[in-house]
């Protein structure tokens, strides 16, 4: 589904938005930058075949995917990684801190097994260590064809996690993974690595950001005028308040 000029949305299950792979994928966002196509987070993996087809029905050749950018190490947005490295030869970039965790597909650090106990992954779904090609850190910066994505730090809903500010085209776009929601909530969790002050902060680091689209791990999409969601959280949390919870 095309939603921009250069950012077209090819998964995300029911719960997430548009149903259009498996029900626990967050939204997965494809980004054309002329001679290279990249990925911003993957889904479970369960919906491989299913995200190829929906490029392939937006006329796009998944075959020119070079990167996956990730938002974060959960399975719901990083699980497919290995399937899209080891099937499409993809790059693999996730911020420094969550590298380790991924290519070692440890279960503990990204909470896999608290959520597969909890009954939000099936009972027998594994997270596949992926070889990371690119560790990000705060700022920096990398060429998707002619546009260009920037990496924030914005940790707090798990550690290591970050946004992604997309520049060069219509207008910049915010992926703000699961930092931030619609209506300006955000995702707390009871797992050991949440961490609401630093959810917080990261929002207002957003804030600072003069995005237009904004860009979800789950749920509503904004194609313009975006930036009311982090405004509404910005100034709850300057009102020593907490902003909603999502879950
Ligand atoms: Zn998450």
């Amino acid at each position: 589904v095309r939603l921009l000029d250069n950012v077209y949305l090819v998964g995300g299950g029911a719960y997430s938005g548009l149903g259009l792979t498996s029900g626990g994928d967050c939204n997965i966002y494809l980004i054309d930058g002329g001679s290279e196509l990249a990925l911003v987070d993957c889904g479970l993996g369960t919906s491989f075949d299913t995200i190829v087809g929906n490029i392939k029905s937006d006329g796009l050749d998944p075959s020119r995917i070079k990167r996956l950018f990730l938002t974060h190490y959960h399975a719901d947005h990083a699980g497919g990684a290995a399937l899209f490295h080891s099937k499409l030869g993809v790059g693999v970039a996730i911020s420094s801190e969550a590298a380790a965790a991924l290519e070692s597909g440890d279960e503990g650090a990204t909470s896999v097994a608290a959520a597969r106990s909890a009954g939000i992954f099936p009972t027998d779904y594994k997270l596949e260590p992926c070889p990371v090609a690119i560790s990000l850190g705060d700022g920096d910066q990398h060429q998707v064809g002619n546009l260009t994505i920037g990496f924030l730090s914005t940790p707090g809903h798990c550690a290591g996690h970050g946004s992604f500010l997309l520049t060069g085209g219509d207008k910049p776009v915010l992926f703000a993974g699961d930092s931030l929601f619609w209506a300006g909530q955000i995702l707390l969790q009871a797992i050991p690595d949440c961490d609401l002050q630093a959810s917080l902060a990261s929002v207002l680091k957003l804030e600072g950001l003069g995005f237009d689209a904004f860009l979800p791990g789950h749920g509503a999409i904004t194609l313009s005028g975006g930036h009311l969601h982090v405004e509404l959280a910005a100034k709850t949390i300057r009102s020593l308040a907490i902003p909603r919870n999502l879950v």
